[in-house]
């Protein structure tokens, strides 16, 4: 297919405004904080160089976005930090600016010919877009970016599982595996002047990282990760190293958590600093394992963009609601079986239960802001397995989740967390507390893996 006809499935009107008279084309960017592979700021380029307009970037910055603390909002101005400067050189200014995102996009879109947004699946994430097209006085455009295949043009529906979507990503994928032309801005926004200005750095400079920190009015009740930094050029060295050092080892030891050969892409697809489509086209050109290849596709894909598709589905998405019927039935015929261990949330986030493997996962949590795949799943079981109550153990998994994580607060984080309870999983043999859903056991992490060397890597960390 034509990049122009890949590129309308990407596009939304969310308005029926005209384009109209303004001084610039403004770009919001929210969900993509990037300058490269990012379909939506290459269309607002291509917009404002047919109206011979510069064009201006915009970012809203909250201090009270949902569930993020300093470790969040340290990582993502590292990377708008970066942003801000890769875009300048493209000559678009970026402007960072304090207040609730739409209401920052809709000030400056007053001058604006059009306002050209990308998308978000989380239920905040739209109701801001549509808070934005029915305000906005000139044509709001929303352009996907954030997943391979448009969510919407994949399927129509909430998927099964892995299975039942897999086919459908597949059938059209190779249309999207296509990098979007990189234009540079005919008509440069650095010396653009507009109302309202109350954002980190300006015209003249970059903003200064420490003391925009400092400024926000932000829970710090966790620390910034020393382990991860946030920014396009760290996602790509990470990237590097994954390939060089990690890639061929993938298929078979990607569940060993004593090796950790992940690729820790995660916070920065989180952030939108790298494009799930920069990652694949690296994966497909690389020479290596052809074994290997598929299962990170699958994962970074089909996993992930089912993922993107359950929230978009799903309106229950974070809480107990959205389970598959077989799973809440059983773990409701099962609510009163006896708990040897209960742990309620504190003493959950204090890491300190009588199983050293979890204890272990948790310190990786706290410390980092990443756990290996495997421990998140160990992690997540044995919270339903020692919770008082199936509904308490989803609200304590999903709450640590997104206190901790890099990642969380993102579509994997909810579709992952309901994955413990069996969202995207079959019926097993029946056990105590778990009824049918899945369990996992310390006994299985002993049988399959070196578990005293991941306990001793993670008691290295600090
Ligand atoms: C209980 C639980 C909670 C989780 N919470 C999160 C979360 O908050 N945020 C998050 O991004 N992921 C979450 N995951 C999914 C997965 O564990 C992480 O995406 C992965 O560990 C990130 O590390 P990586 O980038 O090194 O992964 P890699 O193995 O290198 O995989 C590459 C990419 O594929 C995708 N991917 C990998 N595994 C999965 C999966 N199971 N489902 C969907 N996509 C996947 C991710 O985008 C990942 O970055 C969770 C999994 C479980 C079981």
């Amino acid at each position: 297919m034509p990049e122009s006809e890949i590129l309308l499935t990407r596009l939304q009107r969310l308005n029926q405004r005209d384009q109209r008279k303004g001084d610039f084309v403004l770009y919001w960017m929210q969900q993509a904080q990037r300058a490269d592979y990012n379909d939506a700021l290459e269309f607002a380029i291509q917009l404002a160089n047919s109206l011979n307009q510069p064009l201006l970037a915009v970012f809203g910055l909250m201090d009270d976005y949902p569930e993020a603390n300093e470790r969040h909002y340290a990582f993502m101005l590292e990377g708008l930090h970066e942003t801000q400067s890769t875009l300048r050189e493209r000559g678009i200014q970026l402007v960072v600016q304090l207040g609730s995102p739409p209401h920052v996009a809709l000030a400056l879109g007053e001058q604006a010919t059009t306002i050209i947004c990308d998308r978000g699946y989380l239920r905040h994430q739209q109701q801001w877009r549509e808070t934005l097209a029915k305000r906005a006085t000139c044509a709001v455009i929303q352009v996907e970016t954030d997943v391979i295949v448009p969510v919407e043009t994949a399927s129509d529906k909430q998927e099964i599982a892995a299975r039942t979507i897999r086919p459908k990503i597949q059938k059209r994928i190779e249309n999207y595996l296509q990098r979007p032309v990189a234009r540079r801005a005919k008509k440069d926004s650095l010396g653009l002047r507009f109302n309202s200005y109350t954002g980190f750095g300006n015209r003249d400079r970059i903003f200064d990282l420490a003391s925009a920190l400092a400024q926000l009015k932000i829970d710090r009740s966790v620390a910034h990760s020393h382990y991860f930094k946030g920014g396009t050029s760290e996602a790509r060295t990470l990237l590097h190293t994954f390939l060089c050092e990690k890639f061929d080892r993938y298929a078979d030891k990607r569940n060993d958590p004593a090796v950790d050969v992940g690729s820790h892409m995660s916070p920065y697809l989180h952030f939108g600093q790298i494009s799930s489509l920069e990652i694949a086209l690296a994966v497909q050109q690389h020479r290596g394992a052809d074994t290997a290849r598929a299962a990170y596709l699958e994962e970074m894909i089909v996993r992930r963009e089912l993922s993107m598709n359950f929230v978009h589905f799903q309106p229950d998405y974070d809480n107990f609601a959205c389970l598959p019927t077989w799973a809440k039935a059983t773990l409701h015929e099962h609510r009163h079986d006896r708990r040897e261990h209960e742990y309620d949330l504190a003493q959950l986030g204090g890491a300190n239960t009588h199983d050293r493997y979890w204890n272990g996962a948790m310190r990786e949590m706290k410390i980092t802001g990443y756990m290996h795949n495997y421990m998140r799943m160990y992690w997540g079981k044995k919270i339903l397995e020692w919770s008082t109550t199936p509904e308490q153990a989803f609200d304590n998994a999903l709450s640590l989740n997104n206190k901790y994580f890099l990642d969380g607060r993102d579509a994997n984080s909810y579709a992952n967390v309901a994955w413990l309870f069996g969202l995207h999983d079959r019926p097993f043999p029946e056990r105590p507390i778990y009824g049918k859903v899945r369990s996992m056991t310390a006994g299985g992490l002993e049988r399959k893996f070196d578990i005293e060397a991941y306990v001793q890597r993670i008691a290295a960390l600090n």
